[in-house]
């Protein structure tokens, strides 16, 4: 072929091989050279300009090794492109496209049963009826209310956790009605993670109907408590050191196909309240004051932590909300406020931790150092949030799956940061990724949330094809 040609089948050709070419420049210039070489001494002399090249642009190009996804090893590429061609795996696919339309019917069904934080038991138990009748050898509810569907592989050496979450964020008397407008769904929670909850079951009834068996068991599960104050609960359950928890988890929460979880973002969250006796702002004065010791407390607390956070792993904090007190003229008896503090790392969350302790007390000291009458100021910190942080190296084999898996669909994956229910796995060092639910969505978290079927099987294949991956295919029996 002559040049133009190749050119042609690379910048416009619509087959997976075609879209990494383009999704990596310098690949695709060495590639478009290789097509012209006549000999074998051309080919060589083109080999040792591109290497050259390669090793140019890594250096002045910092982040080359993301951007060409050189984190993937070709042995996991090759294992990925190999069982993406498997006659079963083929058949599943072919299945995950088939059952769109009852995807979208599931999707509806369950985003119409609410799932309030706390109260995600109707919505599992329908969850349960499906994983049950549509390919889950046995089913149950555990006593956090997580509910989880096995189907057994066929050595059953490990456990591959595969899961969605199940609450939302809306509270009870939310309406939840899924409204139509041409493609678009409006509902709140049709997105997150309700449709994570639909790619969980599509993939287990596409693999059932396909009879694609695996050499690993495969837990199927609906979590419950990721959001907010459920503060993980679901997984902190799943993954505590007395339960069998999974050897891997793969989490579907979160956007389109290329993001691929893989550090947690770690939080702690405290409702704090200083409380005295109150009393008459002037007839009383003398009193501890609640108040003037938050104050000072917030104030210390900011000194410090304005210094850890400057530098180093990436750290924040914020008062969120305060409130107290019940007029101009009266010394108040509680004042309290709702504090967040967020690392990357596990070390600068557990240090801000302690300095905004430590504040605390100071404040609450030095008030009680002021009293001239009255009882002194007591201080009640309540943790109401606490999710781990943690990251895992790219070069573990579920990571490695996660980025060849997604290069199967012709998408260069991104590995990312983020506050998922993997964020407990992680933390524990246990191998964990949150993919992407598919299709295409937004104003997550808000009563205007909206999702579009645009291509959402992709999603389906590619989450099937990890899980599949990592449980191992097994043969089918002759
Ligand atoms: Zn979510």
């Amino acid at each position: 072929m002559r040049l133009w040609q190749y050119c042609g089948w690379a910048l416009f050709g619509r087959s997976p091989a075609t879209e990494t070419l383009r999704s990596e420049p310098v690949k695709l210039i060495a590639f478009l050279l290789y097509s012209q070489c006549k000999t074998s001494s051309e080919s060589l002399l083109l080999r040792t300009i591109s290497s050259a090249l390669f090793a140019l642009v890594a250096i002045l190009v910092p982040d080359f090794s993301l951007l060409s996804a050189q984190e993937l090893a070709p042995a996991y590429a090759a294992e990925a492109r190999e069982l993406a061609v498997d006659p079963q795996i083929v058949k599943a696919f072919a299945l995950a496209e088939e059952l769109d339309q009852w995807s979208l019917e599931r999707l509806i069904e369950l985003t119409e049963i609410p799932a309030p934080p706390f109260l995600e038991e109707a919505r599992g138990r329908r969850f349960a009826e499906l994983l049950k009748q549509f390919g889950a050898d046995s089913v149950w509810t555990d006593i956090e209310g997580n509910v989880i569907g096995l189907r057994r592989g066929r050595g059953r050496e490990r456990t591959i956790g595969f899961g969605g979450h199940l609450d939302t964020v809306f509270p009870e008397g939310t309406d939840v009605t899924v409204r139509q407008v041409g493609d678009t769904l409006f509902a709140p929670g049709i997105g997150d993670d309700t449709r994570g909850l639909v790619v969980v079951l599509t993939a287990l009834r596409a693999m059932e109907e396909a009879g694609v068996e695996t050499e690993d068991d495969i837990l199927f599960v609906g979590v419950v408590g990721e959001e907010g104050l459920g503060d993980l609960r679901g997984m902190k359950h799943l993954f505590r050191a007395t339960n069998e928890a999974p050897d891997v988890w793969i989490d579907v929460d979160g956007g389109g196909l290329s993001r691929l979880v893989t550090m947690g973002l770690g939080s702690v969250r405290y409702r704090v309240a200083f409380n005295g006796p109150g009393g008459h702002s002037w007839g009383a004065f003398g009193l501890v004051n609640p108040a003037h010791a938050m104050s000072r407390a917030v104030r210390y607390f900011q000194d410090i932590a304005d210094t850890l956070t400057r530098n180093g792993a990436r750290t924040s904090y914020n008062v969120g909300r305060i409130g107290g007190g019940t007029s101009v003229n009266s010394i108040p008896a509680e004042t309290w406020m709702e504090v967040d503090m967020r690392s990357e790392n596990p070390e600068s969350l557990d240090r801000i931790e302690q300095v905004f302790l430590d504040a605390m007390n100071r404040g609450l000291n030095e008030e009680n150092r002021l009293r001239r009458s009255g009882p002194p100021l007591t201080l009640e910190n309540r943790k109401v949030g606490d999710r781990p942080s943690g990251s895992l190296e790219s070069s573990l084999p579920l990571i490695q799956r996660a980025l060849a898996t997604t290069a199967v669909f012709g998408v260069s994956a991104e590995l990312a940061r983020s506050s998922t229910d993997s964020n407990v796995p992680i933390a524990q060092g246990v191998p964990a990724v949150t993919i992407g639910r598919g299709g295409v969505g937004g104003e997550g978290h808000s009563p205007g949330e909206w999702w579009i079927n645009q291509d959402g099987h992709l999603a389906i294949q590619r989450a099937l094809l990890l899980v599949v991956a990592e449980a191992g295919l097994a043969n089918p029996i002759s």
